[in-house]
């Protein structure tokens, strides 16, 4: 997943603002960070972030899950395509086509 210095990157591209504080909150902890990325908890986190500071800060929250959902599930296809790929090679299969049902 993105590092901070992204995610401030992309608020600062967004808003102007880093908003340092949501995502060090989001990020910042070990312990607690699959627990702040849980989409189940975007109403109650989002509930309270947008309390503390604000409805712009409440959508970076929100980004910042995006980017993340984002950067994983990429990071996975390339894992997959690589997988499949060298699965193919191993069984010199690399040239394989599918043929589509007609
Ligand atoms: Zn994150």
């Amino acid at each position: 997943m993105p590092p901070i210095s992204d995610h401030l990157k992309t608020s600062i591209e967004r808003t102007g603002k880093d908003y340092r504080d949501v995502h060090e909150w989001i990020d910042g902890d070990p312990e607690k960070k699959a627990e702040r990325h849980d989409i189940t908890k975007i109403y109650e986190y989002g509930k309270m972030i947008e309390e503390k500071y604000g409805k712009e800060a409440l959508e970076e929250y929100i980004q910042h899950i995006h980017d993340d959902v984002r950067a994983k599930v990429n990071h996975i296809q390339h894992d997959l395509e690589k997988a499949i790929a060298d699965t193919l090679a191993y069984f010199g299969l690399s040239n394989l086509k599918i043929k589509e049902k007609q």
